[in-house]
């Protein structure tokens, strides 16, 4: 019988693992698997980290595939060893613990790094950023009722994280450098409605405000000074403002990268033998950060290391904030411009309105955001 070929993922989440399955719902037994993931555990659904923050999950509820799964498709996982190095011309991956796999086919899903501001104090002790189940556990750990956390950052991931920690008893107050809470998703009046639903959930909002400096007190995080002189006290800083694709692993292999690794339709990279996929990619110039895309990509990645021949196109997106109680989905395209309309519903009988704004262009995107409150007397 002929040996398999080698397929190794770098990148243990949530492209890594789905691109893996698409392969073996498509072909069981062609390959010989191989994955590394940086973090020492198995494959689970990142975006659950927010209802784990809230304490309305634990994170046995969130593993997507367990070990037995890796065991029963005789996949070999090598959790908590980082890749530092590709060898394109040996066709070798080397991790920091030195373990070595060699591959016919190697597929790149290392996901983002999350940005860190570079404000003075940013490296104290209760200063953390919300990616992994570390973060996560690491502000569980701070969170002591009656504590006082900040988050920078108003955008999704900042308003989940800010809900979760006031859930866990804390007074949380996010931070925000604009006037509009998730700007790219909602217009003026949504936002201000979101602004108020997370009043009602005991999440403070300060908007137009930019950070200055960290301070710090007895060797760890004591506040947030503003460039207004005002000074946010806190027992944790959460900073949540964006995501930047993480394209070291490929840029030092000399593989193309702008802000992301750069793929062609079939997901492969300008080296013929290795694909990527996730939000480590960029394809025709956009890099994204939901999962919607991500699984589009898998499909076609399936496909290719399947000798298919589907394409990807590229993914309209869409997202919906996990706050319980309050409703805010948004889709297609924020930036509207001069080929959209906006078209505004708006309820101003109830206690609360509800409103929404459609941006559609008149060919062929089109985009909403729907803000609704679900407290009583709400009606849409
Ligand atoms: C708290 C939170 C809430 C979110 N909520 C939503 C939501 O509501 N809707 C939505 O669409 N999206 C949401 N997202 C975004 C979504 O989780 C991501 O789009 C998705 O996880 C990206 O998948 P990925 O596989 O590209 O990256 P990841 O899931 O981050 O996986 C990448 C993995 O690769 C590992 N890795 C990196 N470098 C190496 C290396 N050199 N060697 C080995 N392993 C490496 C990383 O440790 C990581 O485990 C959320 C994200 C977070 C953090």
């Amino acid at each position: 019988m002929a040996a398999k070929e080698r397929l190794v993922v770098v990148g243990n989440g949530m492209a890594g693992c789905r691109a893996v399955q698409e392969v073996l719902k498509r072909d069981p037994d062609r390959y010989q698997i191989t994955i590394f993931g940086a973090e020492p555990r198995v494959n689970y659904d990142r975006i659950m980290l927010s209802p784990v923050l809230a304490g309305e999950k634990a994170f046995a509820d969130i593993v997507l595939n367990d070990e037995a799964w890796y065991r029963d498709n005789a996949i070999t996982l090598h959790a908590g060893r980082a890749v530092e190095a590709i060898d394109r011309a040996a066709r070798v991956v080397r991790a920091v613990d030195g373990t070595l796999a060699a591959y016919d086919r190697l597929i790149l899903a290392t996901g983002s790094d999350p940005i860190r501001l570079p404000l003075p104090g940013a490296d104290l002790p209760g200063v953390v950023t919300f990616r992994d189940l570390d973060d996560v556990e690491a502000m569980i750990t701070a969170a002591r009722p009656g504590a006082k956390a900040v988050v920078i950052g108003g955008g999704l991931l900042g308003i989940e994280a800010a809900y979760g920690l006031s859930k866990r008893g804390m007074s949380a107050t996010v931070v925000h450098l604009l006037d509009v809470l998730m700007e790219r998703q909602l217009d003026a009046s949504a936002g201000f409605l979101l602004t108020e639903a997370l009043a009602q959930k005991g999440v403070e909002t300060v908007l137009e405000a930019q950070s200055e400096e960290i301070e710090g007190r007895d060797g760890r995080v004591s506040g947030l000074r503003l460039k207004d002189g005002r000074v946010l006290p806190c027992d944790l800083l959460v900073m949540a403002v964006g995501i930047r694709p993480a394209a070291g692993l490929a840029k030092a292999a000399g593989l193309e990268v702008n802000r992301g690794v750069v793929v062609d339709d079939t997901l492969r990279t300008s080296d013929p033998a290795i694909w990527a996929i996730g939000e480590c990619v960029e394809h025709r110039g956009q890099c994204y950060g939901l999962v919607a895309p991500i699984w589009e990509m898998c499909r076609t990645l399936g496909e290719a290391l399947t000798d298919g021949s589907s394409t990807y196109q590229g993914s309209s997106l869409s997202t919906r904030l996990k706050v319980s109680g309050v409703d805010v989905f948004s889709a297609g395209k924020h930036t509207g411009g001069a080929d959209c309309e906006d078209i505004v519903f708006r309820d101003a009988g109830g206690a609360f309105t509800s409103a929404s704004c459609w941006k559609a262009a008149r060919s062929p995107a089109r985009s909403s955001s729907a803000m609704r409150p679900t407290a009583a007397g709400t009606s849409t």
